[in-house]
């Protein structure tokens, strides 16, 4: 499989403002483009992983979130760093209004995002493996959540979904990174970039290596953190980019 940098949005990507979801409040940061570019160049995928409350507490629909997300991709292509897909959460465990208010596995620190990002990517082999490990009843379940279209993005703009494994198959692909040599092997050769120390424990719960940057609350995060919390602390996208590369050089001098 592709190597996957995953990539928190607001504080991280672009400016942060609260609850970002209309075109003319998007302000892409600097080096933004310049990183991520660098990245695409070095042939990794850039899957975007966002917490969304902001639809869960009614201040903008899915379909807001999910034109944000295309214009902001459409932004970046212009300067050759395209992304690959997006994942949203629009969920809140207390604020959340209706259907929204949930306890759900999508929303980091949860890593749920990276899991169904992973499952879009994989082999059909591997699929069916994991399937093969539900109960009948299970896997009836799965077969219906998975088979609607991968939702919301129109034809020719970026991949978006939110989660849509149930929790036995998200568990049986969890089961499968822990043991099998391909997907350990892939994982460490995959990132977590963002501004919170929620976006770092989400990608260690994954099994990925987790890149705090000074942007957004990064600074005010980066305080907070106790050792571990993160991997590196980088003072923005670029050099967050120019650090995975030293390092992907030189794993690839030792193996
Ligand atoms: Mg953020």
């Amino acid at each position: 499989m592709e190597k996957v940098v995953f990539l928190d949005r607001d504080g991280t990507i672009n400016e942060e403002v609260n609850y970002l979801h209309k075109r003319e409040d998007l302000r892409i940061l600097p080096a933004v483009t310049e990183g991520l570019r660098l990245l695409s160049e070095a042939g990794f995928l850039l899957i975007l992983i966002t917490n969304q409350a902001g639809i869960g507490r009614g201040y903008y629909s899915v379909r807001d979130c999910i034109e944000l997300n295309d214009f902001l991709a459409a932004e970046l292509q212009k300067g050759s760093a395209g992304l690959s897909a997006g994942y949203y959460c629009p969920h809140h465990p207390t604020h959340g209004i209706g259907e929204w208010k949930r306890a759900c596995l999508c929303r980091k620190p949860e890593a749920g995002l990276f899991y169904q990002a992973e499952w879009d990517m994989l082999s059909e082999k591997l699929r069916e493996d994991c399937l093969f490990g539900l109960s009948e009843r299970e896997r009836e379940e799965a077969e219906r959540e998975l088979l609607p279209d991968k939702g919301g993005g129109e034809s020719g703009s970026l991949l978006q979904s939110g989660l849509r494994l149930p929790e036995a198959l998200l568990s049986e692909l969890k089961k499968r990174n822990e043991t099998l040599s391909e997907l350990r092997s892939w994982l460490s050769h995959c990132y977590m970039i963002g501004d919170k120390l929620i976006d770092m424990e989400a990608g260690h719960r994954f099994g990925v290596c987790g890149i705090l940057l000074s942007t957004g609350y990064g600074a005010e995060e980066e305080k907070k953190a106790k050792p571990g919390d993160y991997d590196y602390f980088s003072k923005d996208m670029k050099e967050a980019a120019e650090w995975i590369l030293k390092r992907e050089r030189r794993d690839s001098l030792r193996s």
